[in-house]
């Protein structure tokens, strides 16, 4: 890569998106109220000097404020996956709030067995109960985990990323060893006092963890989504579970963004039997939802457990939780957005996303690589692959990433962020892709020169 070419086209595109948002710019330059100038720090990961305002989003397009319209490939990095606001869910939520109202009367409403029946179907978990978010249902299930195993400590691959739970912030160090991720905020103690750590795709490395018998479970992503998408090799899943059964130590797979495998994501895709299940984001259509399965037999343990507090102040609850508008948002989702139909329209964009993506590397023969998990497509600045998430951690190149997303967003196209996925939502057409397809090339032209 020429650093010289790529700098001189990455100050060119953050000009150009300064002359067309001026509108943004000026909004973000005004917010001196918020921590940030964002209303969550994180808004701030945007390639350019400042995040694009949204105006209005439906379907797989949104608009922002200087009156642009883009192809959203992003989808709120997977909370909209069912699309922008789709009409049916719309409509469940207007109903929910606006004609019966009760959005948060701590009373339970009959859509949320329906959910959970639906939850079952899909992943197979027996008995479900809900959060607001993804790391609330990975912080509620490791506090069961830890409580009917009796172990202190969680198991997560390194880079991986499970929301701002603090035992996951942890990765495999130089030397071998676990220590706390770069960057970690405030953490409330030395990280490997509370957790192990493992390659992703190291069955090695995860048994001598695990050997220790103090793993109260096993906290992973079937495929990593966060660090790019690193794919399991064969055998791999296999023998997570083979493992975790012998020493005791439950598996908790976080379905979040691997959802995008298919209707009852890879659990069900690849027949894997965890031991609890969470997820959040895509299922509420847009409405803050998350939600944890456990197996029946767990659930009877823990329901057992006269010392628990599973009801007032124990840890495990959000007063906001199950609430009845984020429930029926759910339901409407499932029911009649992210339908199995659905899912296999969007894996056949996604091919055709992948096919196109890899049809660019190739004509400019760039040493990249791109993988697929149904719905999600992702590239990757090294070839082959990265085999785990420190591979993979080190083909990053913030520089050549943030050159890619200004280049698409000033001609009308969003990627995720934090890296370079793609998602496809059930409004998602075959011109959206092809247009991905003929305005990524140009950029690889422009970057090979
Ligand atoms: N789990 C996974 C796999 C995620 O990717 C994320 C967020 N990117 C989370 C959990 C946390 O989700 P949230 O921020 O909605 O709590």
């Amino acid at each position: 890569m020429d650093r010289t070419r790529l700098h001189h086209l990455l100050a060119r595109e953050s000009a150009e998106a300064e002359r067309r948002n001026p509108r943004s710019k000026a909004a973000y330059d005004r917010a001196e109220h918020l921590f940030g100038r964002v209303p969550m720090t994180w808004m701030n990961k945007t390639a350019g000097a400042f995040p694009r305002y949204l105006d209005s989003a439906r379907g797989a397009r949104v608009t922002d404020v200087d009156g642009h319209e883009y192809i959203d490939f992003c989808l709120g990095d997977t909370g909209a996956m069912a699309g922008h606001s789709p009409a049916v869910v719309a409509d469940a939520v207007g109903r929910r709030y606006a004609e019966l109202g009760g959005a948060t009367a701590m009373l339970p409403t009959e859509d949320a067995e329906w959910v959970g029946a639906e939850l079952t179907r899909r992943f197979g978990l027996a008995r479900w109960s809900f959060s607001l978010t993804a790391t609330d249902a990975n912080r509620w299930a490791i506090r069961l985990a830890r409580a009917v195993t009796g172990r202190p400590k969680i198991l997560v691959n390194s880079y991986c990323y499970h929301g701002s739970v603090d035992e996951s912030l942890i990765v495999v160090g130089p030397d071998g060893r676990g220590t706390a991720r770069e960057g970690n905020v405030g953490a409330p103690c030395d990280v490997t006092l509370t957790s192990r750590v493992a390659e992703f795709n190291d069955l090695d490395r995860l048994e001598r963890e695990l050997a220790h018998g103090d793993v109260a479970a096993v906290l992973m992503e079937p495929a990593l989504t966060n660090i790019g998408i690193v794919l399991p090799e064969a055998g791999y899943l296999d023998g997570v579970r083979e493992l975790t059964r012998r020493y005791g130590t439950l598996l908790i797979n976080d379905e979040t963004h691997t959802f995008s495998a298919g209707p009852g994501g890879c659990t069900a895709a690849w027949d894997l039997e965890p031991d609890l299940l969470t997820i959040g984001k895509a299922i509420g259509g847009g409405i803050p939802a998350g939600a944890y399965g456990l197996s029946a037999e767990l659930a009877d343990r823990l329901l057992g457990r006269a010392d628990l507090d599973l009801v007032d102040m124990g840890g495990v609850g959000g007063t906001l939780a199950g609430n009845a508008l984020s429930v029926a948002a759910t339901r409407a989702t499932l029911e009649h957005v992210l339908t199995d139909d659905a899912f296999a329209g969007m894996a056949k964009l996604s091919e055709r996303f992948e096919a196109g993506v890899r049809a660019g590397i190739e004509a400019h023969g760039l040493p990249w690589s791109v993988a697929r998990l149904g719905a999600r497509t992702e590239y990757r600045f090294t070839d082959p692959a990265p085999r785990n998430g420190t591979e993979s951690a080190a083909a990053a190149d913030a520089e050549l990433e943030d050159f890619l997303h200004l280049y698409l967003a000033n001609r009308g196209i969003l990627l995720t962020p934090f890296h370079n996925m793609a998602l496809m939502c059930p409004d998602t057409t075959e011109a959206d892709v092809d247009t991905h397809t003929e305005v990524f090339a140009a950029a690889l032209s422009e970057l090979t020169g």
